[in-house]
């Protein structure tokens, strides 16, 4: 299965904002972001005007590089948000939250998307009582996701649960932290997606 697997802290860098890509490293003074704050590369520094199109690539980026999702995956879930009924950048980024990788991130099992994939992709995570090994699989409102009986113990999932409360979940979630057990409450809105991306601007690149 094909993914990015160079530097992270330089996505954040090309788009010259805090993607949170690493967990707990984006909120310290470490962050590249906050020590260098230009493009990468040996131009990154020159002063730079954006075209209309240039400004919807940067948004369409910037929502790939934040889910972990490559350029043909990405189009697949923009043609599905656009077959759905109601506003198509709405139904795009709801569509990439309810990635199973996403959802195990934001129940706050993993510190970022990055180790929710590999969560899953080793097995560790159950969805609707039974073991999904599938990052991109879809999670619908109702849904189950819980944590493999025998990985509980795992030190991974320790660390990250003794962090929930202070990191908190979005409304769109709940979280029993007896049972490593998180349920989807409904399928999130907008203003529930902690996301700085314009997604009408993905909506035009894709429609030309
Ligand atoms: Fe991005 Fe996090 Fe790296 Fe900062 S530390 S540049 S927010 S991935």
């Amino acid at each position: 299965m094909a993914r990015y697997r160079d530097a992270l802290c330089r996505l954040c860098r090309r788009e010259s904002e805090k993607l949170f890509l690493k967990g707990d490293r984006c909120y310290t003074d470490k962050c590249a972001v906050e020590r260098r704050k230009y493009p990468p590369g040996q131009h990154g520094q020159r002063r730079r005007k954006f075209s209309d199109y240039a400004l919807q690539l940067r948004e369409k980026q910037k929502a790939k590089e934040t889910y972990g999702v490559l350029e043909k995956q990405f189009k697949r879930y923009f043609y599905m948000a656009d077959k759905r009924t109601g506003v198509t950048g709405d139904n795009l980024l709801q569509l990439l939250e309810r990635r199973l990788d996403n959802v195990v991130y934001r129940l706050g099992l993993a510190s970022n998307r990055r180790q929710a994939r590999q969560l899953v992709l080793h097995g560790h995570i159950n969805l609707n009582g039974r073991r999904v090994n599938i990052p991109s699989c879809l999670v619908r409102p109702g849904d189950i996701v819980s944590i493999m009986e025998g990985s509980k113990k795992l030190h991974i999932i320790e660390e990250n649960v003794s962090k929930i409360e202070h990191r908190g979940l979005p409304g769109w979630v709940e979280m029993d932290v007896n049972t490593l057990s998180g349920k989807v409450l409904h399928n999130p809105a907008r203003d529930e997606i902690m996301l700085p991306v314009q997604e009408q601007l993905i909506v035009e690149l894709y429609s030309k």
